[in-house]
């Protein structure tokens, strides 16, 4: 066996048996006097130690603010933040750290791309294309912008396996499409859309396109290069980092047109009374004093996962998926949503005769931390004609074992229920 094999064999059997979770103290307690079984990893996934360390060794040793002293801390502070950045860069294969903005999460990369590019670019009558299956944070945004400046919202429709209608790309791409906004990976339905290959038809027509990597960043390998995306955004909190900071990508010929879209400190290069010009990327786009330490700490999550494999945490889900939506599909009166041909790591679904909330509060006396709601995806919901769905979603440190957790709770629900 050549020892690259034999470190595959030895990562994915410390995946499957669940070694992974010592990593994270948070995963060590008890809910409802059973062992926590966190199914939640969608809405925001738990951190290892290393994180947590990272984050407080800056704050004992290293702690200023960056970019504006010479003093020992404020350069070790500044070297640290832009180091996370590099490892950034490097994680989803960016061209250079100006490519890399330091943002709050998803949401505010979605906000700052709307309001400074889509508010410079667009025009009366020009359109932007998102589908049916987006967050809220990639629809409202961009909603806000087309109301401002008399454009069009436009929706590439899903079928009922919760796909991409890609048949109706072409009708909806037209003359006046300036930007296509799409999910990488839904967070309501798990499915994995072809991004791919909507920027290649997007870009035939020169459209740019956004790609809202909230849900793909801890499941797949990103290379932004490969995608040939214009910008992808994602938050530290769903890939084992920090709350407070996420990233957006740019191509650097779109960031250098953008004019900033908050003023403040750390953005300009000359300020008087009477003009103010403005840094070169990312600093333009990163007002103020910025969320150092959780940036330091994404770029120690950056490490961790990389350090373990994207490809083999994704196999690792892959298997759980396949599993989960074998062992759901057993439970009486249980209904997956969301049946496309390529999900990633979520499960949403019904249980007959039992509300989604219900099901949520019975489970987590078990346990069983699931989400339940219409997970900021309303359209998705209204497409289904349904108010709500419950949702498993797995993380690197989930094993089969959690499922089994979940089915047994799910029958135990339906006891409870009289079912
Ligand atoms: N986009 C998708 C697909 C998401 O799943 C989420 C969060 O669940 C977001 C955007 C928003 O992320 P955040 O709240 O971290 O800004």
């Amino acid at each position: 066996m050549q020892a690259g094999t034999a470190s595959l064999v030895t990562t994915m059997d410390r995946l499957a048996s669940g070694a992974f979770k010592a990593d994270f103290p948070i995963l060590q307690q008890q809910v409802g006097n059973k062992p926590l079984v966190y199914l939640d990893s969608g809405a925001s996934s738990q951190k290892p130690q290393v994180v947590i360390d990272a984050m407080t060794k800056y704050y004992c040793h290293d702690h200023s603010n960056v970019h504006r002293g010479v003093h020992t801390l404020s350069q070790r502070a500044t070297h640290a933040y832009e180091q996370a950045r590099q490892k950034v860069a490097d994680f989803i294969n960016a061209p250079s750290t100006d490519d890399v903005v330091f943002v709050r999460g998803t949401t505010e990369a979605i906000n700052l791309v709307a309001n400074s590019y889509g508010a410079s670019q667009l025009q009366a009558g020009d359109e932007v294309l998102i589908t049916a299956l987006e967050h809220h944070a990639n629809i409202v945004p961009w909603q806000m912008v087309c109301e401002r400046i008399g454009a069009r919202l436009r929706v590439l429709p899903i079928n009922d396996c919760g796909e991409l209608r890609l048949d109706q790309l072409d009708a909806l791409l037209s003359s006046r499409t300036r930007i296509v906004a799409v999910a990488h990976i839904s967070n309501a339905l798990g499915t994995v859309n072809p991004v791919a290959q909507i920027v290649e038809r997007a870009h035939a027509l020169g459209v740019v396109v956004l790609v809202d990597g909230a849900q793909s960043i801890p499941h797949a390998k990103i290379d932004v290069q490969a995608l040939d995306c214009d910008f992808f955004c994602f938050s530290g909190h769903k890939v084992y980092g920090p709350t407070g900071i996420g990233v957006l990508y740019g191509r650097q010929s779109l960031l250098q047109q953008m004019p900033p879209w908050q003023g403040g400190g750390d953005m300009i290069r000359v300020v008087t009374f009477e003009k103010t010009t403005y840094a070169d990327p990312p600093l333009r786009f990163e007002a103020g004093t910025p969320d150092i330490a959780e940036a330091i700490g994404l770029g120690a999550a950056l490490d961790y996962v990389s350090a373990i494999g994207l490809d083999k945490i994704a196999a690792h889900e892959k298997a759980l998926l396949e599993y989960a939506t074998a062992q759901l599909s057993s439970v009486p009166g249980l209904r997956i949503i969301g049946t496309a041909a390529h999900k990633a790591a979520v499960v949403s679904f019904l249980l007959k005769g039992i509300h989604p909330h219900d099901l949520g509060t019975i489970l987590d006396a078990e346990g069983v931390a699931i989400r339940a709601g219409h997970h900021c995806a309303m359209p998705v919901m209204q497409f289904f004609s349904i108010p709500a769905t419950a949702r498993a979603s797995f993380g690197l440190y989930n094993t089969m074992t959690d499922i089994d957790a979940l089915v047994a709770a799910l029958h135990k629900a339906r006891k409870l229920f009289g079912l």
